[in-house]
């Protein structure tokens, strides 16, 4: 199917809730993207921090090949090796922080439910009948069911929806007095946190914020749940960003780069916490399929055999490098903040035409607010990638300068 046609049938029969640029594609290779108009493109998104090892990665490419080829689901009726196998892949890496069992499920939002849901139930089991309240940040993003809009802290996703699960009780980020002061025994069980905040713009926690907040839970019995969807899986640096910040929390959320591309997401839990989740208590038809989880084996054991982490942090220092120069050459870049190979660039400038002058020049990236860049290329970018979406970002910061210059 031709553009053309692609963006016809599109307006005539999906949904139009998304607001999607004019480029489709045929295929990709790494951190390229080859567009149904003929044109290559580096793709410095990823599909929004999601395809971790790039595209058509050969090991994610025989892993899905060779689990279509024997089996594709069974449901969670039966024992599934592939799922036991991404389990104890996650929970061998994240076991330090006492994180020794997995539930998988489809999506970001699935997971943050699942967590949710997780906590009600430990807290009714160990701390009474409730009903018991989740501390939750301002300027988050957990998701788009009812219950993770409702703990997401910005009114935009939430407006229409109403009513909303109740439970949640929203506080400053980076504001340790102001989470310690909202924890009000007994009615408060959790705090559900961003260690970095994705969707916010890339902010991250500061070092004494999520120690204080883990030390918090400690001294309250709280649970400290993590949302990783956007931040885990390598995107930091570390396999987990909480692991920077020297904690350990009670569980954690994942997605996004977890499968590759493949959608799956995990609850990553103490086993004291998810024993409650008892037969009967939750599950989801598709969770922890075979063909997700062995997606999921295939990257976490490349991201491992492929020293993925070292060239997150290598190639996210010189990104973070090149953004400075174009910071001291382009008044109109404000702040960069970057973990690894995420970053979030402050403009003093409306964010979409530059976005839009990228992509023209072959440079994938997206608007996260609408002065802010997001910058999330496959964590497998090679260092002339990352050279050439700089310089495609310098000519296109000057090309859209000079179009908002008075004549
Ligand atoms: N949590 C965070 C931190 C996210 O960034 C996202 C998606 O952007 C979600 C949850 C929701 O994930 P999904 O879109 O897979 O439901």
């Amino acid at each position: 199917m031709d553009m053309k046609t692609t963006v016809q049938q599109t307006a005539d029969h999906l949904f139009q809730n998304y607001r999607r640029a004019p480029v489709a594609f045929s295929h990709g290779k790494g951190a390229r993207l080859y567009g149904l108009d003929g044109k290559e493109y580096l793709d410095f998104i990823a599909g929004i921090a999601t395809s971790s090892l790039g595209h058509a990665h050969p090991a994610l490419v025989q892993a899905i090949t060779e689990q279509a080829s024997r089996y594709l689901h069974v449901s969670n009726l039966y024992y599934i090796p592939e799922q036991t196998k991404a389990a104890m892949l996650l929970t061998e890496r994240a076991g330090s922080a006492g994180l020794g069992r997995a539930f998988f499920c489809n999506s970001g939002a699935e997971a943050n439910e699942a967590a949710i849901k997780l906590a009600r139930k430990w807290a009714k089991a160990t701390k009474g009948q409730g009903p018991f309240e989740i501390i939750v940040t301002h300027n988050s993003f957990h998701g788009r069911t009812l219950a993770t809009v409702a703990a997401t802290g910005n009114p935009h996703y939430q407006e229409g929806f109403e009513p909303l699960p109740a439970g949640f009780k929203f506080v400053p980020y980076n504001d340790l007095a102001a989470a310690e002061a909202a924890i009000t025994p007994p009615s408060v069980c959790a705090i559900l946190m961003e260690p970095a905040q994705g969707e916010g713009g890339v902010i991250p926690a500061t070092k004494e914020y999520l120690q204080g907040l883990a030390a918090l839970c400690k001294k309250h019995n709280l649970l400290l749940i993590l949302d990783e969807v956007q931040s885990g899986i390598g995107r930091t640096g570390t396999l987990f960003a909480y692991e920077q910040y020297g904690i350990q929390p009670d569980v954690v959320t994942l997605a996004k780069g977890l499968g590759g591309g493949v959608p799956v997401g995990a609850v990553l839990a103490r086993d004291s916490v998810a024993a409650h989740l008892v037969p009967g208590t939750h599950g989801t038809t598709f969770g922890g399929n075979p063909l997700a989880t062995a997606a999921t084996a295939a990257v976490l054991e490349t991201i491992q055999k492929e020293g993925i982490l070292d060239n997150v942090k290598a190639r996210g220092e010189q990104l973070v490098a090149g953004l400075r120069r174009l910071h001291d050459k382009h008044g109109v870049v404000e702040e960069i903040r970057a973990l690894g190979l995420w970053s979030g660039v402050d403009l003093t400038i409306d964010a979409g035409p530059l976005v839009e002058a990228c992509m023209n020049r072959g440079l994938l990236i997206n608007a996260v607010r609408p002065r802010t860049l997001r910058i999330a290329p496959p964590l497998v970018t090679t260092a002339a990638d990352v050279d050439a979406a700089l310089h495609v970002l310098d000519d296109a910061i000057t090309s859209v300068k000079a179009a908002a210059a008075p004549a």
